[in-house]
């Protein structure tokens, strides 16, 4: 089985909160079994359709631009997806009778997710399509199971 994103620590350039003046590096510090480890993650922008620009990371490996990096555990890199060739959990148990216990697993993350975004008061729209779709899973996943 290959590792999946879902077990991994995940950076999202959604959720650094950069608006205007992007800088050309961001520096990231993470802990690894009680060891700091300081990495230089290079930044980029490219201009959008209406105007402005929105950033993203540059993979330290093989220099694409991403939206996200992870960190899988006993890594010691954030990279992309590609360079440390993660998959998703439900394409490994797709078809297979672990499929609904991993939806089961997601769904669960999912609520835990939707509840830390109401506490930290996420704007009525977001919440609302997020609890729109686990609704749908929770339906999907119950007609799989009866
Ligand atoms: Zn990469």
């Amino acid at each position: 089985m290959r590792e999946c994103v879902e077990f991994c620590r995940r950076l999202s350039i959604h959720d650094l909160g950069i608006r205007r003046e992007i800088p050309p590096f961001l520096v990231v510090r993470y802990e690894i079994m009680g060891r700091v480890v300081a990495d230089l993650i290079p930044l980029t922008t490219l201009p959008c359709n209406y105007g402005g620009e929105r950033p993203y990371f540059i993979c330290p490996s093989c220099g694409r631009r991403r939206e996200y990096l992870y960190l899988p555990p006993f890594s010691e890199r954030l990279l992309c997806r590609d360079c440390h060739g993660l998959s998703y959990i439900l394409i490994q148990v797709r078809r297979t009778r672990h499929e609904p216990l991993f939806r089961a697993i997601m769904l669960e993350r999912r609520f835990l997710q939707y509840l830390d975004n109401m506490e930290r008061g996420k704007r009525p729209y977001h919440l609302e399509r997020m609890r729109e779709s686990i609704e749908r899973r929770f339906a999907r996943l119950y007609g799989q199971v009866r």
